[in-house]
């Protein structure tokens, strides 16, 4: 039987399941919009009996879901490629380097998992209405899972989000609200409108389902390095809710004695939009006025997530690393050209950190080192535009 309580990750209240959708009822109170989320919750299940139930080789991740398979949707999301990458590893000179593709999901990246996990939960509600505040990733999966399900999705989203992913949207036929302002400010909106209209929030980290349905790609790590805990996994931060749910499977795994020791996070962002680097770095916590970056998925100036992220890093012994955006462009095409994988800018950034890890002597020779690339690059194919050149027009007569 599924059993799990939500645990506050700031006072450490608990609540039975549905004594509670977003945030704790305590520490909400202090929650300003325009800053950082307070009282974020994080699911806590029966660990000794997640240990009973774990079967090695039988590749069951819904042992790890807050949520009864019957209301899975049907749109499968995950099972993306896990593979070495040998060519890039020599460039950079790291041995035993992996990559992680969730660009591959099918709406092109990690956010599929969670609103997977989203939309199930409010199948079980009986909840037709689902909205989220988006860069433009999280709502196009949204839009697309809400399809599938015969559900209505509300979209708030900068309308300078790339346009392959405002008409994915659109596409989907999902309602888009594209706004003359930043994601910040989508996602002020799209609180008011749950308030104020009800359906169902899926925003990242204030509904904390978010986070497990993230988890599923550190599980899915897990799995498909044969059942062994990666050394570290370099991950890209906008909200930090994809690292914390990274964490989230490693520490469920921990917790239920499956496993015995943590990867070690490399949280990577934008120096244009570096919130939760700072906040990692000086221990002090502070709001941008404006992030202005070619990676426009980590692109946040008040991340939802902030104090998680950095709690995570820390228990991990992780590190943080920021990228120019010089050098986002060049990870976007080293990436390509080593292995063969288009990665969104937001996402590719993390090939950068790759040199910068090995001279801070961050990484050991023999470590495992997997590269999590999140987003795939066809949904913005103006930003590389700007760092290739495509070769001239040829008249037929050689
Ligand atoms: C959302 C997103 C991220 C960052 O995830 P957070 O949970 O906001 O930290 C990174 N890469 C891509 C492609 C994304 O869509
Ligand atoms: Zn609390």
């Amino acid at each position: 039987m599924l059993f799990f309580i939500y645990k506050c990750t700031e006072c450490g209240r608990e609540y039975k399941r549905d004594e509670v959708t977003y945030l704790c009822h305590e520490c909400e109170k202090n929650y300003l919009p325009g800053n950082p989320l307070r009282g974020v919750l994080r699911v806590e299940f029966d660990y000794a009996d997640l240990n009973k139930s774990f079967k090695r080789d039988r590749n069951d991740l819904s042992l790890f879901m807050p949520l009864e398979r019957e209301y899975f949707p049907l749109f499968p999301v995950g099972n993306t490629p896990f593979s070495k990458a040998e060519v890039l590893g020599d460039y950079y000179g790291v041995k035993n380097l992996y990559l992680k593709n969730d660009g591959l999901n099918p709406t092109g990246s990690l956010k599929d998992r969670a609103s997977w996990l989203v939309v199930g939960e409010s199948k079980r509600l009986g909840i037709n209405e689902i909205i989220t505040a988006s860069t433009g990733n999280a709502a196009s999966s949204l839009s697309a899972i809400c399809a599938a399900e015969g559900k209505k999705a509300v979209i708030y989203l900068p309308a300078s989000a790339p346009k392959a992913k405002i008409i994915q949207n659109v596409l989907y036929g999902a309602e888009v609200i594209p706004l003359n302002g930043t994601y910040d400010e989508a996602f002020k909106l799209s609180l008011r409108h749950t308030e104020e209209k009800g359906g169902l929030n899926r925003n990242t980290a204030y509904n904390p389902l978010t986070i497990e349905g993230k988890k599923t790609v550190g599980l899915e790590i897990f799995i498909q390095n044969n059942y062994k805990v990666p050394d570290v996994i370099i991950v890209s931060v906008g909200d930090g809710v994809i690292i914390s749910g990274v964490y989230k499977a490693f520490y469920d795994l921990l917790q239920s004695k499956i496993t015995d020791k943590l990867p070690r996070l490399v949280c990577v962002q934008a120096e244009n939009s570096a919130a939760i680097h700072n906040y990692f770095t000086s221990g002090e916590y502070r709001n941008l006025s404006e992030s202005k970056t070619i990676a426009d998925s980590i692109s946040v100036n008040v991340p939802s997530n902030a104090f998680m992220a950095k709690e995570v890093i820390t228990a991990s012994n992780g590190i943080s690393i920021l990228i120019s955006e010089e050098e986002i462009l060049r990870g976007q095409k080293i990436l390509a050209e080593k292995t063969g994988v288009f990665a969104e800018p937001s996402s590719a950034l993390i090939v950068s950190a790759l040199g910068k890890l090995n001279d801070s002597g961050f990484i050991n020779s023999n470590d495992q080192v997997v590269l999590l690339i999140t987003g795939n690059g066809l949904k913005d194919i103006e930003t590389p535009m700007k760092n290739i050149i495509i070769p001239e027009t040829r008249d037929l007569k050689l």
